[in-house]
């Protein structure tokens, strides 16, 4: 056989590439580890998944998602041609980083953040300014607008993930205003949130927020999530889609999902209500519990070794998400399901504690 010899790019060849959360088969296990919704999509989806036409799946998808981003379009109060929709905002992203990022092109961001985007930037030989965020409560640094210039694209996740806290509006309008580069906010969690940054869109064309159906509309395993931004930036993106990124399915179910806001509202209620009560019992527990808007939380426990933690709840079926790191090696990320298994955590938690020194 012929001696193979690697033609990739080096950077693809140093390239760790993304590790996405596990996705185990078994069952009987408490998934809390990648920040699924734990409720099921709205009743909506089920209605247009039996109404589809599977003839249809014939002929290619609207390559442009036409009523998809009409809808969302109209819930934003801009035209459409300042929405994309995205295999996921992962895929959205995909876009950014490809329109935005080369190796004279670097790329910013906190740490710690969405552990996608620096493999992204590494995908595009792009240098990774990386801004460390100040605890306690992983805030941003109020010199954060200087130490990205120099880059071409800064991406923010608001809430941010590991992390779940929010950051001030006026940090994002400052960033906005004197940054030339582009303002990618990532509103993966903000449903959960008190805020958002929509009003800023009107005011900064470098500004792209992008969202998902993954958590909010518990339509992780359909893959849709869209971007907001100006016409141009639209446009651009729009030359760095994969063609027909959006399958028929996806289109109809999600068109379903997002117009039934009152069924995620109500979905988003009860995980935020969740959220505060498994805070409060973690910090009754001696854990330090980092504020949250999204559906997860941030949490230490009092040896702040949180892979003896992570690994414990394994053990016992309990699946949340450990982040080795200097930093992040205290927590452990928890998704916030239903209340009968974040009991189950709680009470898998005191025990733990309680075999502690
Ligand atoms: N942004 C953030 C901050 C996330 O945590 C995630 C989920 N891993 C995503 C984007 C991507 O989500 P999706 O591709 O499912 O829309």
């Amino acid at each position: 056989m012929k001696t193979y010899q690697s033609r990739f790019r080096p950077e693809i060849d140093a390239l760790a590439g993304y590790q996405p959360g596990e996705q185990p088969r078994m069952t009987n296990l408490i998934k809390l580890n990648t920040n699924e919704n734990p409720y099921p999509p709205s009743p909506r989806v089920a209605e247009a998944l039996r109404d589809f036409d599977s003839a249809a799946l014939r002929r290619y998808s609207d390559p442009d998602s036409t009523a998809l981003r009409t809808a969302i379009a109209e819930r934003w109060g801009v035209g459409p041609e300042r929405v994309i929709a995205g295999n996921g905002s992962d895929d959205i992203l995909t876009m950014v980083f490809r329109g935005f990022t080369a190796p004279d092109r670097p790329f910013a961001c906190p740490d710690p953040t969405y552990s996608l985007y620096p493999v992204l930037a590494a995908m595009q030989g792009a240098p990774v300014i990386r801004v460390p965020l100040e605890r306690p409560g992983f805030t941003l640094p109020a010199d954060f607008a200087d130490r990205v210039q120099g880059a071409n694209l800064v991406a923010l996740a608001r809430p941010n993930a590991p992390t779940g806290n929010t950051f001030p509006i006026a940090a994002m309008r400052d960033l906005c205003e004197r940054f030339a580069g582009a303002v990618l906010i990532d509103e993966a969690y903000a449903d959960f949130a008190d805020d958002d940054c929509a009003a800023l869109l009107a005011e900064y064309p470098n500004l792209i927020i992008s969202r998902t159906f993954s958590k909010s509309y518990s339509l992780a395993g359909m893959r849709l999530g869209y971007a907001v931004s100006s016409p141009a930036i639209i446009t651009g993106l729009f030359k760095l889609t994969d063609s027909y990124n959006l399958d028929a399915v996806t289109q109809a179910a999600g068109l379903a999902a997002y117009q039934d806001q009152a069924y995620l509202r109500e979905n988003v209620r009860r995980i935020r209500a969740e959220r505060e009560r498994v805070a409060a019992a973690l910090a009754e527990l001696g854990f330090e519990v980092n504020p949250s808007a999204a559906n997860f939380l941030c949490a230490a426990p009092p040896d702040r070794n949180g892979e003896a933690y992570f690994r414990y709840l394994r053990n016992a079926a309990v699946i949340v998400r450990y982040f080795p790191g200097a930093v992040t090696g205290a927590y452990v990320r928890i998704t916030i399901g239903q209340p009968a298994d974040m009991d189950r955590l709680l009470e898998l938690t005191r025990i733990y504690l309680a075999t502690l020194p």
